[in-house]
């Protein structure tokens, strides 16, 4: 599964999802931020379940749990 990281808020998003019909399709929108800016090569990650909680998700400005990029690359 190929998956892409938002460059504004560093979620990292499956890159296609399968909609309502079953078919295969492409998020171009980041479900977090409302970006279009993505990018493929990342290092690191982060899983931040509890953004108001955690460390990490405080450092990294979290406000939505999920799995984020520490670094991107390009
Ligand atoms: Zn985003």
């Amino acid at each position: 599964m190929n998956k892409k990281v938002c460059r504004k808020c560093r979620k990292i998003i499956v890159e296609t999802e399968i909609n309502a019909k079953g078919k295969e399709e492409s998020l171009k929108v980041c479900p977090v931020c409302g970006s279009t800016v993505f990018t493929t090569f990342w290092k690191g990650t982060a899983l931040v379940i509890d953004p108001d909680k955690s460390e990490i998700g405080k450092a990294m400005d979290v406000s939505v749990p999920g799995k984020y990029a520490l670094r991107l690359s390009r």
